[in-house]
């Protein structure tokens, strides 16, 4: 089972829910599994400090153009989807960042001239927490496109385990690719009007894509009521709150896994669980 976390912006607690529920479901029993698809900021590993086992590279092919054999017919340049090829001053030019990968140019190429290349990308990193196997896909700095290492990183996820996909926020290419496959989405979100827009467009998403999901307030205050009146009048389940408290900023500032040092979180973990376990046979 696959249970993605969600947020519409940054900061909003996704990863502080989404370490949490692993290593809790885990505590409980539960063959349980997380990934960190943020691959442009993981910071999953950050409370969970694990042993690494593993370090794999992240690979893509791209064309190499042998300039013997090229006519600079601009066939190839002219079927590029996505602009990576230019001929200038007779010279083949391949734009490895924006290229996507997808083989067209070497096929299209009557001369032969085009043969591909590795290219790394990121690297997939496994560690270990306890009974708790946790993986994270990381994005070179400066790639523009993170989709094939969370291509790479859900090659680990098992069908037999709860898998918690802690995804990248908003609602970009990043997202869908991470969540199209998910049974369910918790979708963390904080009391605030700015919250609540972000919230309806990752909903919109979701309707979208026919998965179902449930809400966690985050930083819950005296202004739930813009959360929990747009779930009343929509009839979304909201699973659970997480207090605003200064004492949980400072433990997670300092990488601490709350359900460890917070008893008040923990507790709020419980109920959140409890109200999943109602949606989910788990
Ligand atoms: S299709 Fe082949 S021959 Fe034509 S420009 Fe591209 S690489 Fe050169
Ligand atoms: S592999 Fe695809 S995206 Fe990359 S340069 Fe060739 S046609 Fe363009």
């Amino acid at each position: 089972m696959n249970i993605a976390v969600l947020s519409g912006k940054g900061g909003t607690g996704k990863t502080t829910i989404s370490t949490n529920l692993s290593y809790k479901l885990s505590k409980l029993g539960h063959n349980v599994q997380y990934f960190d698809f943020d691959v442009e900021e993981p910071n999953g590993f950050i409370f969970f400090k694990p042993e690494i086992s593993s370090v794999n590279d992240v690979e893509v092919l791209v064309p190499r153009v042998n300039d013997l054999l090229c006519s600079y017919c601009g066939e190839c340049v002219e079927k590029c989807n996505f602009n990576a090829l230019a001929i200038a001053n007779n010279k083949m030019l391949v734009f490895e960042k924006i290229c996507h990968s997808c083989g067209l140019c070497k096929l299209v190429c009557s001369a032969g001239a085009i043969s591909e290349e590795k290219r790394t990308i990121g690297v997939i990193e496994k560690g270990l927490i306890d009974n708790l196997p946790v993986y994270r896909g990381v994005v070179n700095v400066g790639e523009p496109m993170g989709v094939p290492v969370i291509k790479a990183l859900k090659k680990h996820i098992k069908e037999s385990s709860i898998n918690i996909l802690d995804c990248s926020p908003g609602s970009s290419c990043s997202v869908i690719k991470t969540v199209e496959n998910a049974d369910y989405c918790i979708l963390v979100t904080e009391p605030t009007k700015f919250g609540l827009n972000d919230l309806k467009i990752t909903v919109d998403l979701l309707d979208k894509l026919k998965i179902p999901f449930g809400i966690v307030i985050n930083k819950s205050n005296d202004d739930d009521n813009i959360i929990e009146d747009y779930c009343t009048d929509n009839t979304h389940t909201l699973l659970g709150k997480v207090p605003f408290s200064k004492d949980i900023a400072k433990k997670y500032s300092k990488g601490e896994l709350l359900v460890d040092v917070d008893e008040s979180f923990n507790e709020h973990m419980n109920d959140i669980i409890y109200e999943l376990k109602k949606e989910l046979i788990i």
